[in-house]
């Protein structure tokens, strides 16, 4: 007789992992089946953002700025410094750790959660029965009343800049590089393109990134945009949106980058190494039986509902491997909702109020609708903004870069949307986010005590410019 679990999920990614120790929460008998390995050929948990995504990605970005800041800034606060130096083997080897300290503590998580961890590979049969295959090749069929797939998302190649994994490289190869390229390309002015340009750009690479879109972030607040543009462009990241990558060839140790410019004309640009970062999808490579009974949409997403339910009776997925944008806290709290679904309970996730980070410095925050969104939507609206450079806090601390942007409903002032850059957007965000999850106002935080001085009153203030009462600026409309 096979084993049979309560719930069986397949993949330990932010999604996978978080909902089994969920599930297990519940009293829900759980499985948890990883195919990763390590460099030594061991199991390991917590997929893309542990091993080669947020984790890492946040360490080389912090190692990288300390070490810009220290040669950089210190001097404006009379600390003089001289002989720094980068040793990028050792800023490697400290991410290293991190990642094995942050994935190893997920396998503790699952021992005192009474999840089973399972090394190997899950593929979904019919009738929810999964083939595990462990990592010796011994494979046998496990049955489960709900099957969880969390198989996640890999980044996508493209023909003209195949990955050799030498000079030519994915975000992974990206977190890997032993010294610093004198000259540095980057494919794609997305979110995971800035931030590695921006880390090895602070090391000294001169970084050139190059975008096919006409416009810089175009999915996010254009006026943010523009200020984020202009800082990384003064940063020294030479961005040049309209232009598409059409080839490369690597010559020895370099590669010849050609690519359409602005104006329809071919250019050349060689560089020491080439990042391809032009987004992700879904992965799924053997993980549906061909009678699974699970559909995919048109783009290779799992087809789910809003409660993360596939088509397939008990089956559910979660995570990059469905709809929605492909962020590790997305994928967590779909994780949460279908392990609280499983055990008869009704919750549901709100869509609407996911933040998203661009963690470059000064970092990029973004929750709810951006002002072109709401535009489009024709609602009336109010916004106010309010810049680091009148905060006193920002500029005790050198971080006057960046400002504050909330939108507000102009007839019921609920908050739509709030978009930062400045110094640590990301946390700021998250406290219009939690603001907007109660419904609130821009009065409500206009009205509240704000701890003084902290960046977080760059947000009071904002919420007050809404209505023109901000009191740290001139306001463009009085009330
Ligand atoms: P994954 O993390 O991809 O995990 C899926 C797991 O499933 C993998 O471990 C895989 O091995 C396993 N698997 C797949 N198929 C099978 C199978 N058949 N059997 C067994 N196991 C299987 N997001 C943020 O929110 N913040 C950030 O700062 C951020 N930074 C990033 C930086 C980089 C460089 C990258 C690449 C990504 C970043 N992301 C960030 C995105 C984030 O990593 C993903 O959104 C997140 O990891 C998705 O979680 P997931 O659990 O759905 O999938
Ligand atoms: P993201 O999906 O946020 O990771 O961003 C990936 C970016 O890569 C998008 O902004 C795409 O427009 C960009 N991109 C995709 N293909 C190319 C290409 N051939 N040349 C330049 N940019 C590209």
């Amino acid at each position: 007789m096979s084993e049979k679990y309560d719930v069986i999920v397949i993949g330990s990614g932010p999604a996978g992992y978080v909902a089994a120790i969920r599930a297990a929460q519940l009293g829900l008998k759980t499985a948890c089946i990883e195919k990763w390995r390590n460099e030594e050929g061991k199991g390991v948990n917590g997929g893309t953002c542990l091993n080669v995504g947020c984790i890492p990605s946040k360490a080389l970005l912090d190692s990288s700025y300390k070490y810009h800041e220290a040669k950089d800034d210190f001097k404006i606060h009379g600390i003089t410094t001289k002989g720094i130096e980068i040793d990028v083997p050792s800023m490697i080897a400290r991410k290293a750790q991190i990642v094995k300290q942050l994935t190893g503590g997920i396998a503790a998580l699952f021992k005192a959660n009474g999840v089973t961890g399972l090394y190997g590979t899950g593929k979904l049969l019919a009738g929810r029965k999964v083939e595990f295959t462990d990592n010796e090749g011994k494979t046998s069929v496990l049955e489960a009343d709900n099957v969880i797939l969390a198989s996640g998302s890999s980044p996508i190649n493209i023909p003209v800049a195949p990955v050799d994994n030498k000079v030519i490289v994915n975000s992974t190869g990206a977190l890997e590089f032993d010294s610093v390229p004198k000259r540095l390309g980057v494919i794609g002015a997305g979110v995971i393109g800035l931030e590695l340009g921006s880390v090895w750009n602070r090391l000294g690479s001169q970084v050139v990134v190059l975008e096919a879109l006409d416009s810089f972030l175009a999915m996010m607040d254009q006026q943010i945009a523009k200020e984020a543009q202009k800082i990384l462009t003064k940063q020294g990241l030479d961005i040049r949106t309209s232009c598409r990558v059409t080839g490369s060839e690597v010559k020895g140790n370099e590669v010849v980058v050609t690519f359409t410019d602005k104006d329809g004309k071919e250019q050349k640009e060689t560089f020491d190494k080439l990042i391809v970062c032009v987004g992700r999808r879904p992965y799924t490579e053997g993980l549906l039986a061909a009678d699974s009974g699970v559909n995919l949409d048109e783009r290779g997403f799992i087809y789910v509902n809003d409660l993360c339910s596939t088509n397939a009776p008990g089956v559910w997925a979660v995570g990059d491997v469905v709809r929605g944008p492909m962020l590790a806290h997305k994928g967590s709290e779909e994780g949460v909702m279908v392990a609280e679904r499983i055990a008869g309970q009704k919750t549901v996730m709100n869509y609407d109020i996911i933040p998203n980070v661009i963690y470059t410095h000064p970092e990029v925050a973004a929750v709810g609708k951006t002002e072109e969104q709401v535009k489009a939507a024709g609602e009336p609206y109010n916004v106010g903004t309010f810049p680091f450079a009148a905060s006193g806090r920002a500029m005790a601390a050198n971080e006057t870069q960046g400002l504050v942007k909330i939108i507000a409903h102009a007839e019921t002032d609920r908050i739509l949307g709030c978009h930062i850059v400045g110094p640590s957007a990301a946390d700021l965000v998250q406290q219009v986010a939690i603001a907007m999850e109660f419904g609130s106002s821009a009065e409500d935080i206009g009205m509240m005590v704000f701890g003084h001085p902290t960046l977080s009153e760059a947000i009071h203030e904002a919420a007050l410019a809404v209505h023109g009462h901000a009191i740290h600026i001139a306001n463009k409309k009085k009330r």
